[in-house]
């Protein structure tokens, strides 16, 4: 079913369980019925009537062993997430959707506060999977860390706001960033007239990120829109300088930049000389 169908369909009674989900699941990757039930006050045969029917629309999971409970999909977290942004008047229409990539959907939205803009929903990605193998998230539900990397995503955005070209941040709820349209292209997309100029500014907005303490970690053509001026974009990987791994990270974020620029300009720049420029005072 469609997202603004879906969302239109829930009443009061459903977000109040959703709601419940939603703060019940940092201390239970499946939130108990019985809990619901208690918290909700709800009848039990209305509860399981609802858990069912909310089951079969895609926004919850919903597991029977060892014991009853529920989870939010992606989609039950993103309803959510759009929810409260609606009741915090930070959102008034839910437009389309422009993208859908492997970490996240992206729809324009209009605001009367802050007038058209972009809200992010943060999927778990690659990027993610690879984190859980490394470290234990115990018994988090998965959906926990789409919250964690919408909040970092939040978080850089506005640390970065001001320092260089980053779209402003007018907001973060659950798995939600609602921000600053950019009415551009991404990189790979457009032919610059001035590559030189351009990569210039990005190796600039580079050290500037670092200066600030910020190191982009998937720094690329996909993540740099050309508009008037050049915006850099998708934030929940990035690390601080006191990642274990900076250095690695941030070399990987010039050589992408800098292969990219040889393989579409033929601009050839030394690794080492740029990253010396990066990091130094
Ligand atoms: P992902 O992790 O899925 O790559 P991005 O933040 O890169 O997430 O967003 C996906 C796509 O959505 C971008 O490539 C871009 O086309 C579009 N997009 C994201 N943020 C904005 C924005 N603020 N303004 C305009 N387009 C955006
Ligand atoms: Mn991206």
């Amino acid at each position: 079913k469609d997202f603004h169908i879906l969302y239109k369909s829930l009443r009061k009674i459903d977000w109040r369980v959703i709601e419940i989900i939603f703060k019940k699941m940092w201390d239970y990757k499946y939130v108990p019925s019985d809990l619901i039930l208690k918290l909700s006050g709800i009848k039990e045969s209305e509860l399981n009537k609802i858990l069912r029917r909310l089951s079969d629309d895609g926004l919850l999971d919903n597991r029977s062993q060892p014991y009853f409970g529920s989870s939010l999909t992606f989609l039950g977290m993103s309803l959510y997430s759009l929810r409260k942004l609606v009741t915090r008047n930070k959102l008034d229409m839910l437009g389309k959707k422009m993208g859908e990539g492997k970490e996240s959907v992206v729809y324009n939205c209009y605001s009367e506060k802050y007038g058209e803009c972009v809200i992010k929903f943060h999927k778990l990605g690659a990027h993610f999977r690879k984190i859980r193998e490394k470290r234990d998230y115990g018994d988090l539900h998965l959906s926990v860390l789409t919250v964690r990397s919408a909040k970092k995503e939040y978080s850089a955005l506005k640390r970065l706001f001001g320092i260089i070209n980053v779209p402003e941040a007018f907001a973060w709820e659950g798995n939600a960033v609602m921000m600053e349209l950019i009415d551009g292209k991404e990189l790979f997309r457009v032919r610059l007239e001035n590559p030189e100029d351009a990569l210039d500014i990005i190796l600039e907005d580079t050290k500037k990120m670092f200066r600030a303490g910020i190191i982009h970690g998937d720094l690329s053509q996909y993540n740099i829109l050309v508009s008037d001026d050049l915006y850099i974009i998708d934030f929940p990987q990035h690390v601080d300088l006191d990642h274990e791994n900076w250095p690695d990270i941030l070399k990987k974020d010039i050589e992408n930049v800098l292969s990219y620029f040889k393989k579409a300009y033929g601009i050839e720049k030394d690794i080492n000389s740029v990253t010396k420029y990066i990091i130094s005072e």
